[in-house]
C-alpha cells in the first residue's frame, strides 16, 4: 500500500517536510519539569541596573530564569506567571525587561499580536539610558520570533541584523543568547547554512560565558541541528552526542525534549531508524513529563514527518491524528495545521487522494488566514509533489502554480522590506554621519540651526511627508549643500544598485515593476512573455556545490542575455527563473525564439572549476493580447498564464517549452475559467499550445 507512491531515491519531498522538522525543533527549547512561580516573587531589593551586573541573584532572577528553561513548553501557564511578576517589577529595571523580553516569544508563539504590540512599544520607550540598547535587542528579538514564527525568514534575519555589535555586559548575556539562538535558526531554515553554524557556534560561547549546563546543553542541541543540515553528519553526530553528556549534568524535561529532538532529527535517515526511534520516545516521554500539549503535540508532527519520509503512510496517518487532538485541544493553530497538513499527505499516499487533497488544502488555507504565506507555499509545494506521484497532473500543476503564486508574493513582499529597511538605514546612518562632520566645526548654535534644515531636507527627500520650512531653508550653508548633494547622489546609485541583481546583473524585479509599466499600456501588456525555470537546479548544487550553482546562473543569464537584443526585458524573476519580454507578438516570432532560448541554455555544458554542468530549462510563454480574441490582459495575469504553462512543460517532462497560441476567451472570467484548468482545456479543444523539444542529453553534455 504505502510503497505504490514509489519514491525515486533523492525524489522524497524534504522540503516543506525538512522544513516543518526545524520549525518544530526551533519551538522546542527549553527546560525544568519545575512549576513556574506560583506566587509572584518580589523584586530584588538591590535592583541590579548598573550594566556589567545585570543579572541580579534576586529571587526574581530564579524564576525568570526557570521561565526561561521551559522556552515554549507552558506557554500559556508561563505568559500569566511573567504577567503577574511584571505587576511587581519597577519600571527600567533589568529584571522586568528581561521578564517582557520571555513573555514577547510566548506571545509571538501564541499569536497573540496585541499584547506583543504592548511590550515592543514599552520596549520602544524604554526609560533607562544605561539598559536601551539590551531593550533595543530584546524588540529586535521579539520581532524576528513573530516573523519567524510565520515563516516571514527574511524579515526575521532582518530584524536581527547587527547583532554582531552588542556585547555581553551592556546587555544582558541571556538575552543575547536567545537572540543569537534565533539568528543561527532563522538562517538555517533559509538554508544560509554558514551563518547558522556560526550563529550556533556564538550561541554556544555565550552559554559557556554564563556556566550554564542547560544551556550550554541547549546551544549543542542547535549546532547538531545546524550541522546536519550543512549535511556534516559526522559533526551532528558528535555534536548532538555532547549535547546528551551536557543535560546530563543538569537534567530538566524541557532540554531532554530539546536535545532528544535533535537526536531524532539527526538519526532520522539512518540505517533503520532504531535510534532516532528510541530518541523520539525519550522527547516525547519529556514532554508528556512537563505536562506540555504543545510539545507533545510537536513530538508526534515530527514523528507523523519522519513515517511520511520513510514512506509509512498508515503509521504517519495515526500520528498526525493524535497530534490533531491535542493541538485543538490547546487551540494551537501552528500545530493544528501541521498536523491536518500531515494528514492529508499520509491519505494521498495510502491512496486517498481526494480526501487528503481536501485535507491538505484545509491546512493551507489555515496558514493563509494567520498570514503565514511561506509556510502556505510550502504547503501547495508538498502538495503538489505528492499529487504528481500520485499521477493526479492536473491537480499537481495547480498546487504548484499556487506555491509560485504565493512565493512570488513572499518575495515581493520581503524586497519591499528589504529595500526599505537599507534605504532607512543608510539614511540614519547617513543622517548621524552628517550632523556629527557638522558639529565638529560650526559654533554650536549654527550646527543647530544646519542640523535641523539637514535633518528636515532629508525627512522631505525621504518620503515627502515634511514640509520644509523656508526660514529654515534660508539659513542653509553652502557646505551643507553640497553634502545634500552627495547624498543625493548616493541614494541614485542606491536606487540603481537596488534594481540589480548582483549574481548576474540582470534587472531584478524590483526594476521589472518599473519598466513594465512603460510595456503594459494603462495596465494591459502588448509583447510577448517568456518565463523559463532551470530544470533541476537543486542537483547541481548539492551535486556540485552552491559556487557551480552560481556559476550555472550567471552562464544562463550570458546566454538569455546574448540571445537576445538591448531593448528586450530580461529580469531575474527568482532563484533560478528568469523572465523575458519582448515587444514582438507575431506567433511565428515567439516560437522561434522560445527553440533559440532551449538550444542556446541547454547544448553545451556549463564548465566550472574542471567539471562540466549539463543544464536544461523549462519554458512558458505567450503572446499578447491574447489569440483569437486579442483579449487585452494586464501584466499579472499574463504572467500567470505564462507560469501555468511553464509548470505544464515541467510536469511532461522538462527541457521543453508550452506556448500559448490561442485560448477560447473572450473576457476575463472566461479566462480565469481555462486557466485554472489549462490541462483539461488542452485536451478538450478550447486552448492551443505549442510544444518545443530541447536540445537531446546527448548533444547537451
Ligand atoms: P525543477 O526542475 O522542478 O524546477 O527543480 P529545481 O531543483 O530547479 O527547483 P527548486 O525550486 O526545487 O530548486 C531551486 C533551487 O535553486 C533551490 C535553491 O537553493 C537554489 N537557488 C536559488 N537561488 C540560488 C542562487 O543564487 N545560487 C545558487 N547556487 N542556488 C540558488
Ligand atoms: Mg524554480
Ligand atoms: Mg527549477
Amino acid at each position: 500500500m504505502a510503497d505504490a507512491g514509489a519514491r525515486a531515491p533523492g525524489a522524497t519531498p524534504v522540503g516543506a517536510a525538512c522544513l516543518r522538522l526545524a520549525l518544530s525543533l526551533g519551538l522546542a527549547l527549553g527546560l525544568q519539569a519545575c512549576q513556574p512561580p506560583a506566587a509572584p516573587v518580589a523584586p530584588s531589593a538591590s535592583a541590579p541596573s548598573a550594566v556589567g551586573q545585570l543579572r541580579g541573584s534576586s529571587a526574581s532572577w530564579a524564576a525568570l530564569e526557570q521561565i526561561e528553561r521551559h522556552d515554549i513548553a507552558l506557554p500559556r501557564q508561563d505568559a500569566e506567571a511573567l504577567q503577574s511578576l511584571l505587576e511587581q517589577l519597577p519600571a527600567g529595571s533589568a529584571e522586568r525587561l528581561e521578564a517582557l523580553s520571555l513573555r514577547a516569544t510566548l506571545l509571538a508563539n501564541l499569536g497573540d499580536r496585541t499584547g506583543l504590540d504592548q511590550i515592543l512599544h514599552e520596549l520602544e520607550q524604554w526609560p533607562k539610558e544605561a539598559l536601551r540598547p539590551a531593550a533595543q535587542l530584546a524588540a529586535k528579538l521579539a520581532r524576528a520570533t513573530q516573523f519567524s514564527k510565520n515563516g516571514e525568514l527574511a524579515a526575521a534575519s532582518q530584524a536581527l541584523a547587527g547583532l554582531a555589535a552588542y556585547r555581553p555586559g551592556p546587555v544582558e548575556a541571556g538575552l543575547l543568547w536567545r537572540a543569537q539562538l534565533r539568528l543561527s535558526k532563522v538562517m538555517g531554515d533559509r538554508g544560509e547554512m554558514d551563518e547558522a553554524i556560526n550563529g550556533g557556534l556564538a550561541a554556544l560561547k555565550l552559554a559557556e560565558g554564563m556556566d550554564s549546563h542547560w544551556r550550554r546543553a541547549v546551544s549543542l542541541a542547535n549546532l547538531s541541528f545546524a550541522y546536519f543540515r550543512a549535511q556534516q553528519q559526522e559533526r551532528a553526530t558528535a555534536t548532538v552526542a555532547q549535547a546528551l553528556a551536557e543535560v546530563q549534568l543538569d537534567p530538566d524535561p524541557a532540554t531532554l525534549n530539546a536535545v532528544q529532538t535533535s537526536r531524532f532529527i539527526v538519526y532520522a535517515d539512518q540505517g533503520d531508524g532504531r535510534v532516532a526511534l528510541e530518541a523520539h520516545a525519550q522527547a516525547l516521554a519529556a514532554a508528556r513529563q512537563m505536562k506540555s500539549d504543545t510539545l507533545v503535540s510537536l513530538a508526534l508532527g515530527n514523528s507523523a514527518d519522519y513515517y511520511l519520509r520513510r514512506g509509512n503512510y498508515a503509521k504517519a496517518l495515526q500520528m498526525a491524528q493524535e497530534s490533531l487532538v491535542l493541538a485543538r485541544q490547546t487551540h494551537d493553530v501552528p500545530a493544528e495545521t501541521l498536523a491536518r497538513h500531515n494528514a492529508g499527505i499520509a491519505k494521498i499516499g495510502l491512496h486517498r487522494v481526494e480526501e487528503g487533497k481536501r485535507e491538505v488544502m484545509q491546512a493551507i488555507a489555515m496558514d493563509e488566514q494567520r498570514e503565514a504565506t511561506a509556510y502556505a507555499a510550502d504547503g501547495w509545494l508538498e502538495l503538489g509533489s505528492y499529487l504528481e506521484r500520485a499521477a493526479d497532473l492536473g491537480g499537481a500543476i495547480q498546487a504548484y502554480h499556487q506555491a509560485r503564486r504565493l512565493s512570488d508574493l513572499v518575495l515581493r513582499e520581503e524586497n519591499r522590506k528589504a529595500v526599505l529597511e537599507a534605504q532607512a538605514r543608510y539614511d540614519d546612518e547617513q543622517r548621524a554621519k552628517e550632523i556629527a562632520l557638522l558639529n565638529h566645526d560650526n559654533s554650536l548654535k549654527e550646527e543647530q540651526i544646519t542640523a535641523r534644515d539637514l535633518q528636515l531636507k532629508l525627512w522631505g527627500a525621504l518620503g515627502g511627508c515634511v514640509l520644509v520650512s523656508a526660514a529654515l531653508l534660508s539659513l542653509a550653508y553652502r557646505r551643507v549643500r553640497k553634502t545634500n548633494l552627495a547624498l543625493k547622489n548616493t541614494n541614485e546609485s542606491l536606487r540603481i544598485q537596488s534594481e540589480r541583481d548582483p549574481l548576474t546583473g540582470l534587472a531584478n524585479r524590483r526594476h521589472f515593476q518599473a519598466a513594465i509599466k512603460r510595456l503594459a499600456d494603462q495596465g494591459r501588456l502588448s509583447g510577448t512573455v517568456f518565463l523559463i525555470d532551470i530544470d533541476h537546479f537543486k542537483r547541481v548544487n548539492d551535486v556540485h556545490g552552491h559556487a557551480a550553482g552560481d556559476s550555472v546562473l550567471i552562464e544562463v543569464a550570458q546566454r538569455l542575455r546574448h540571445t537576445l537584443r538591448e531593448q528586450d526585458l530580461v529580469v531575474r524573476w527568482g532563484g533560478e527563473e528568469f523572465l523575458i519580454v519582448v515587444a514582438s507578438r507575431a506567433a511565428d516570432d515567439a516560437r522561434l525564439l522560445a527553440q533559440r532560448l532551449l538550444d542556446q541554455i541547454g547544448q553545451q555544458a556549463v564548465q566550472h572549476g574542471g567539471q562540466a554542468i549539463g543544464v536544461t530549462a523549462s519554458i512558458g510563454f505567450a503572446s499578447f493580447p491574447l489569440a483569437p480574441h486579442n483579449l487585452a490582459v494586464n501584466w499579472e495575469r499574463a504572467i500567470d498564464l505564462v507560469d501555468t504553462v511553464m509548470y505544464m512543460a515541467k510536469a511532461h517532462g522538462r527541457n521543453r517549452a508550452y506556448g500559448i497560441e490561442s485560448m477560447e476567451a473572450d473576457d476575463e472570467d472566461s479566462l480565469q475559467d481555462l486557466a485554472g484548468r489549462m490541462e483539461a482545456a488542452w485536451h478538450e479543444g478550447r486552448v492551443q499550445l505549442c510544444s518545443l523539444q530541447g536540445p537531446q542529453a546527448e548533444e547537451a553534455a
